[in-house]
């Protein structure tokens, strides 16, 4: 049905909510400004209501069962005004790095900075112009902004410093040697007892003279946010140092190299301070094993590059190397020498169940770190990694490499704990080791008497932060507390905290997730938003520069069918695009050619995986038998599963086959390597680039907005010469389905704003219950002394009471404060009750064992009841939800705990 008005009369849109409801939260004012320019003009009953888009008066409004929403592709790049002209700026790395000029940072990012002030003061005037209840948000908004401006500009005034200009440069040169260097895997051969490899090592690596002129830019936002972080790494006790710094970019945009750049400069800076000061200086967290691979790469990269850079400046930066360490289960690494020595002679026996080491490629040349064929004769050899002094080596295989004899790269937990890597990339859930290893104390530079022999780690960086969330977030949250106590260090006699920086695509509520999570009261998003969604500055919409229009932007389609039910409404989809595909031009098909389709549980795509034997594939027979196109019948013949059903190296297989592209008149070998359909869980949501990609369906609304801004943005990522296209199926049989079907519009042009917020709750009593133990235990097993690390003494634990424990119990005070007043009491008698517990229970040991009296043991491990009468479950994995175990079993002490303590010492806990 369509219905339109008069040519001289256009529909009006329904009342907007701050029209309606005088009274608005702050967070809801501000998604009021930045979409007060879309508007809703009719909602479906049992269909969708579609209109016009980008258009102020739409005069006809239709019902239809496929409604299509294009977002607008933006763009990072920025325009700034020169001499009356619009140009883009660009910032070049060697700029930077001061290898091609000895111009100023001044002098090269004025341009940034003093577009930056004209745009704020340009919104500045409009304010008028925005309805007025939306004013003081407006004015808060652009108050931000100037905020922003403020801190880069205080980044750029402290590089006059000739020391820290040095470490800004280097950073900028090590940022550029990432960029340049390692990405591209080398494979090679063996001839006569030397590699030949297909691409030779001087073609493979430049170094910083050979990168003088170099053509890399860095994106407006990325060095923006760098300058903007020097402040609060230079000046620990300014108060930006407490704020969190949350990058807010659309997922694709480059947030990674906004922090690594950052994370560069302090680790530049705090050798260049004392060269002596080797240790943990970057924490780095993320939360699913797949991106970790991926992460780690890039960060290895940067890692190399610096190291390579010290070797050549060690007097300035010092002989310990710079080095990166993986802290992940030992499901991806193996956590001690001994089994990585069991894995690695597996592989040079070229045992098929063999589990692969991490690393597969040298991070400076690319030289492929693996197996080896021997030329004319059938052997195998299986380089890059050895055994020396009983510890795995990770080694470049070519000769010609700076890492010829050892990578800066350590993947075994044991000696992480004896190396404490510069930079530390670790799973959310390895925190909770420190409960268990007191060796962990190492990479917080706290030596075996709990004094420190190194500066604590003063970055720790958060990705994928919505990801904390849930259960997850809250044990995260307060874990986070033990965390930032082994981080602190005193200055002067300020107690100095390390800078927190967390990366995001979505994100609802971030100050009060940022409060739960980390404690800090303060959190930034950048960039800041100013007036508009589509503007902030460091991005706008992409526009074509002949037409003045925006670029094709990432295309939603809703498919929703009265009659017949998912399972056929899928066969019918799915067929239909995989034979339009094949009727289209072949030199374009390879971004349509591979279907990437989403599943919200594994039953449905175990379901969907049925399908594709027969139901699809006759019909999309019939379909082109139909439409008369029997030569061009797709065939589909390559299906893949991605889902955490595989293991982690299938899984790295699977990504690297959909990488394969369709090549026009190719022969029938190749017919069956590009893949036509993959079927994939949530395990794609973060982590998988494969730019390729552009065509996607989602069989039913993903529960939450942010997992469907996510995952449909895996496709048309190169928006540009591919465009996305997403269909999302609806169920005709959930009534959730339906309604996002009625809404399509609605819900599309205001898709950021719908992000669910998520609750963080870590002072809940059922965190505390599960948690709180661990946080004490792993405080006393780090912090304190090396005996009560072994062994939990009470009369040692008492002599730390005054000057360790009792600090430490008021920051975790003042902290609930902060985040949940409400349960301090709660907490207070908690923490009092661990303590008693350990002064009452004569304990001999942590770990519960047959001959020793031990304080506690793995949950969800078995062991004799006997044991458990004195002991208590700690728990060994953030993810671990054992509510099952709902059984109380009351000890001795339990009854004793009420009882006052006979020496008196609790008076000190006020
Ligand atoms: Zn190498």
């Amino acid at each position: 049905m369509t219905i339109s008005t008069p040519v001289e009369y256009s529909f009006s849109v329904y009342p907007k909510q701050y029209e309606m409801k005088k009274l608005l939260s702050d967070e809801e004012a501000s998604t009021e400004l930045l979409y007060r320019n879309e508007g809703v003009y009719a909602f479906g009953h049992g269909c969708a209501a579609d209109w016009e888009q980008n258009s102020k008066n739409v005069q006809q409004l239709l019902t239809t069962f496929m409604p299509e929403y294009e977002a607008l592709s933006m763009t990072p790049n920025v325009f700034v005004d020169q001499d009356g002209k619009k140009v883009e700026l660009e910032i070049k790395m060697s700029d930077l790095a001061g290898l091609s000029s000895n111009e100023s940072p001044e002098k090269i990012l004025k341009p940034l900075i003093e577009g930056y002030r004209k745009w704020i003061e340009n919104k500045s005037t409009g304010v008028d112009n925005v309805p007025e209840l939306l004013q003081p948000i407006a004015r808060k908004h652009l108050k931000l902004c100037k905020e922003s401006l403020d801190r880069m500009k205080n980044g750029l005034k402290l590089l006059e410093d000739q020391q820290i200009l040095e470490a800004f440069r280097l950073a900028n040169t090590a940022i550029l040697l990432q960029q340049v260097n390692g990405k591209d895997r080398r494979f090679g051969c063996v001839e006569d007892k030397q590699i030949i490899f297909n691409k030779p090592f001087k073609e493979s690596v430049k170094d910083e003279i050979s990168l003088k002129n170099a053509s890399n830019t860095w994106r407006a936002f990325q060095i923006a946010f760098i300058l903007m972080s020097i402040e609060s790494l230079v000046d620990e006790k300014c108060d930006a140092r407490e704020v969190v710094d949350l990058i807010w970019f659309p997922t694709g945009g480059g947030k990674t190299e906004a922090y690594l750049g950052v994370a560069a400069f302090q680790m530049i800076l705090r050798r260049l301070k004392n060269p002596l000061d080797s240790g943990v200086d970057v924490m780095m967290r993320y939360t699913l094993r797949l991106l970790t691979a991926d992460q780690f790469q890039r960060s290895s990269r940067l890692i190399c590059s610096l190291e390579y850079l010290r070797s050549k400046n060690s007097k300035k930066l010092g002989d310990a190397p710079f080095s990166i360490g993986i802290w992940v289960g030992s499901n991806t690494t193996p956590n001690s020498n001994k089994a990585a020595k069991t894995s690695l002679n597996k592989l040079q026996k070229n045992e098929k169940n063999a589990q692969q080491f991490i690393v597969n490629s040298c991070s400076w040349c690319g030289a492929n770190l693996g197996y080896y064929d021997e030329k004319g004769s059938k052997k195998r050899y299986y380089f890059g990694y050895k055994i020396k002094n009983d510890r795995l080596v990770v080694h470049c295989p070519d000769k010609n490499c700076h890492f010829h004899e050892e990578l800066p790269i350590y993947i075994v937990d044991e000696t992480i704990y004896e190396k404490h890597p510069t930079f530390l990339i670790g799973t959310v859930d390895k925190f909770v080791q420190l409960v268990w290893q007191p060796k962990a104390r190492a990479l917080f530079g706290i030596g075996p008497n709990g004094e420190r022999f190194n500066s604590p780690p003063s970055l720790i960086v958060q990705d994928e932060l919505h990801l904390i969330s849930g259960p997850l977030g809250t044990l995260t949250g307060l874990f986070e507390a033990l965390i930032e106590e082994l981080c602190l260090k005193n200055v002067e006699g300020k107690v100095i905290k390390p800078k927190i920086i967390a990366a995001t695509a979505t994100i609802k509520q971030f100050e009060e997730q940022a409060r739960a999570l980390f404690g800090r009261e303060n959190a930034r998003l950048f960039p800041s938003p100013g007036l508009e969604n589509e503007d902030s500055f460091f991005a706008t919409p992409a526009i074509n520069k002949e037409t003045g229009k925006p670029m094709p932007g990432r295309k939603y389609v809703g498919v929703y069918t009265t009659s017949v039910r998912i399972m056929m409404s899928q066969v019918m989809a799915f067929s239909s695009i995989l034979q339009s595909t094949a009727e289209i031009n072949e030199r374009e098909r390879d971004p349509y050619w591979t279907l990437l389709s989403f599943y919200n549980t594994l039953r449905e795509l175990g379901g969907g995986l049925t399908l594709t034997q027969t139901d699809i594939p006759q019909y999309s027979n019939s379909m082109a038998m139909r439409k008369g196109l029997q030569k061009d019948i797709r065939y589909i013949n390559n299906v893949l599963e991605l889902t955490s059903r595989k293991q982690s190296h299938e899984i790295s297989k699977t990504i690297d086959d959909l990488k394969l592209e369709y090549r026009p008149n190719k022969d029938q070998k190749d017919m069956n390597s590009t893949i036509d359909l993959c079927l994939a869980s949530n395990i794609i949501e973060v982590g998988v680039d494969i730019d390729r990609l552009s065509v996607m369906a989602i069989v039913g609304q993903p529960k939450m907005t942010a997992q469907y801004i996510q995952v449909s943005g895996r496709v048309g990522r190169r928006w540009w010469e591919r465009p996305g296209l997403i269909f999302t199926l609806y169920s005709n049989t959930k009534s959730r389905d339906k309604s996002h079907f009625e809404h399509f519009r609605e819900y599309h042009q205001k898709l950021y704003a719908q992000v669910e917020p998520t609750s963080v709750t870590p002072f809940s009593d059922s965190c505390l219950d599960r948690g709180l133990h661990a946080v004490v235990i792993g405080f006393l097993r780090q912090a304190l002394n090396d005996d009560i690390s072994r062994s939990p003494d009470w009369k040692e634990i008492r002599k730390s009471l005054n000057n360790k424990i009792v600090p430490f119990y008021n920051r975790l005070i003042e902290r609930a404060e902060l985040v949940d007043p409400e349960q301090v009491e709660e907490l207070k008698s908690r923490f009092m009750e661990i303590l008693k517990r350990l002064e009452k229970g004569n304990y001999t040991a942590w770990r519960v064992d047959p001959k020793v009296n031990g304080y506690m043991y793995s949950a969800g491990t078995t062991i004799p009841h006997a044991l458990k009468v004195n002991a208590r479950s700690m728990i060994n994995s953030m993810r671990n939800v054992d509510s099952e175990c709902r059984g109380i079993i009351a000890s001795v002490y339990s009854n004793e705990e009420h009882n006052e303590s006979e020496s008196g010492w609790e008076g000190l806990f006020s």
